[in-house]
């Protein structure tokens, strides 16, 4: 039977201890999906159960990947998908938000605006992809509302638009006003929020002695947020020039439910996806599908590859054969699971919006397109310009297939951009990243999960720039710079620093050298 209920797809993004994790398991508590938060994180061991999802599976009742958690949140389907919990950007997170159709965004009321924070928020902008900004631990003394409102709008360029307003300062937090009803949401502390925190509405005159005196100084400052017409404006907000706003405790599990009620009033439901050829494809077409994740080594017994993909248009069923529309060959679906976990148990049937994992998987690629009827291909998800350069050797030469082996894997995962090229050789490909961090990546998975220690050195480049095939022929050899593929045959060439391109760009003004977006870590 179809599944009409409609999908909101969405990721919470932070900057490391924003609360990214404490609000995932809040809002799956709040969702009754599982009843009691302190299953999850009121263990001791905290930081083990961050994006351990399957804890939470265990708990009961939630689908999840080890890429998206699924819930059932008043008659609609909640995809919460898992953005990468290390704290270096990588283009994992700019892949990953390929698949959402909207962001939740942490900041820590203590902290203000942090360098992720302000990544995460262009990333969101580069995306086309609207963010509610959610100002989290409002429990502890933090900076004034007002100030954190001006320091969004002058540092991310984004107007904030907020829904609800503190009512009582960070640290001694009471609510928030509802800034669309002007009723005021009183806050109650629980023992560790391990339970749902009873949220009391009442009007402006219900206000009890006790809060009068706060209460009216927010009442105040949300009437000056009118006169400046920071007021949601549901265009500008889907346009990405304006994020709602909310302050919350995720801790103690306040705003949670005022959050999951914007999701479904505000967060846009999927819709109509362009292909490259500009074609539409409708949430009612066809099937369709895009790879944004591939993931390996869940299971060591045997190294299965699992493609996760977002289900654009159409009804998945288990077992359907679809096309893969890079290579144009079927894909047969029947080992595929829509739910990984400890045990896989498949769910036969998901929807736009839903991610699925698709075992076996070994000819998808991340950016990849399946579908069934017409044919339809989605954009790649763009690379970010690499910033960081490393040639790659095995540390062991007598395991030098396994060497081969895992570069290759990690470049189809997209965990490092491989680049190669015949002077170099298969002994020693480059390695590009956005973020250093994905090189440390590349060490402990080459050593641990591919049983070859690697060796890598650091090549004094800085700069790529993206060429065609006589590009490439005419700059080998030249000084300055080096030519290189990837493994999609793009040819890329390297220089030193950014002078180094541009005079390279003077020197042969018939070369076509194009810049990648900047990833900027
Ligand atoms: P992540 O790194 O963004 O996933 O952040 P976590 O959810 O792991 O939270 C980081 C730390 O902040 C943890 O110790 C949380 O208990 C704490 N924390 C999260 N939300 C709140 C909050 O609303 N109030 C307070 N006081 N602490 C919080």
């Amino acid at each position: 039977m179809l599944d009409t209920r409609p999908r909101r797809t969405f990721a919470v993004i932070s900057h490391p201890d924003a609360g990214k994790s404490t609000t995932t398991e809040a809002l799956a508590l709040h969702a009754r999906a599982i009843n009691e938060a302190g299953a999850v994180h009121g263990k001791g061991d905290r930081k083990a159960t961050v994006s351990d999802w399957m804890a939470m599976e265990k708990a009961r009742g939630i689908s999840i990947t080890s890429a998206a958690l699924q819930f059932d949140y008043r008659g609609h389907v909640i995809n919460l998908v898992d953005t990468p919990g290390h704290s270096d950007f990588s283009e994992d997170t700019y892949r990953v938000l390929s698949a959402v159709d909207s962001a939740v965004m942490m900041i820590d009321a203590g902290k203000g605006l942090e360098p992720q924070t302000l990544k995460l928020f262009r990333v969101c902008a580069l995306r086309g992809i609207p963010v509610i900004t959610v100002i989290n631990k409002w429990d502890r003394p933090g900076l004034s509302p007002l100030e954190l409102m001006d320091n969004i709008q002058d540092q991310i360029k984004i107007r904030p638009t907020p829904l609800t307003w503190p009512v009582g300062e960070a640290g001694d937090f009471r609510g928030v006003l509802d800034r669309r009803s002007g009723e005021f949401i009183k806050y109650t502390r629980t023992a560790g929020g391990a339970t749902i925190a009873p949220e009391t509405r009442m009007s402006s005159e219900q206000v009890g002695e006790d809060d009068r005196l706060v209460w009216e100084a927010a009442f105040e400052e949300h009437q000056l947020l009118d006169l400046e017409e920071a007021n949601h404006d549901q265009a500008t907000f889907l346009a990405g020039e304006t994020t709602p706003v909310m302050f919350a405790s995720a801790l103690q599990n306040f705003g949670i439910a005022q959050l999951l009620e914007l999701l479904l009033e505000l967060a846009p439901a999927p819709s109509p996806t362009p292909g490259v050829d500009g074609t539409l494809r409708n949430p009612e077409d066809e099937f369709s599908a895009f790879v944004f994740k591939v993931q390996s080594g869940m299971n060591s017994a045997h190294r299965d590859r699992l493609a996760y993909a977002r289900i654009v248009s159409g009804e998945f069923e288990r077992g359907m054969v679809v096309t893969h529309a890079e290579t144009g060959r079927p894909f047969a679906t029947k080992f595929a699971q829509t739910v990984f976990g400890r045990e896989t148990t498949s769910v036969e049937h998901a929807y736009p919006g839903d991610i699925i994992g698709l075992v076996n998987a070994n000819s998808l690629r991340v950016g990849d397109t399946i579908f069934t009827g017409d044919k339809i291909e989605f954009p790649k998800v763009p690379s970010f310009a690499p910033e960081h350069f490393m040639t790659a050797s095995a540390g062991d030469i007598s395991r030098f297939k396994q060497f081969r082996k895992g570069i290759e894997q990690l470049d189809q995962e997209g965990v490092v951009q491989v680049l190669r090229s015949d002077l170099r050789g298969d002994q020693n490909p480059v390695l590009a990243a956005v973020g250093p961090l994905q090189f440390e990546v590349v060490e402990d998975r080459m050593l641990n999960e591919f049983n070859s220690p690697i060796r890598l050195a650091r090549l004094d480049y800085k700069v790529a720039r993206v060429t065609d095939a006589a590009g490439a022929e005419a700059l080998k050899g030249a000084r300055g710079c080096e030519v290189l593929q990837r493994r999609d045959g793009t040819h890329v060439v390297l220089f030193a620093d950014q002078w180094r391109a541009n005079a390279t760009a003077r020197d042969n003004p018939d070369v076509r050298l194009d810049a990648l977006p900047a990833g900027g870590v």
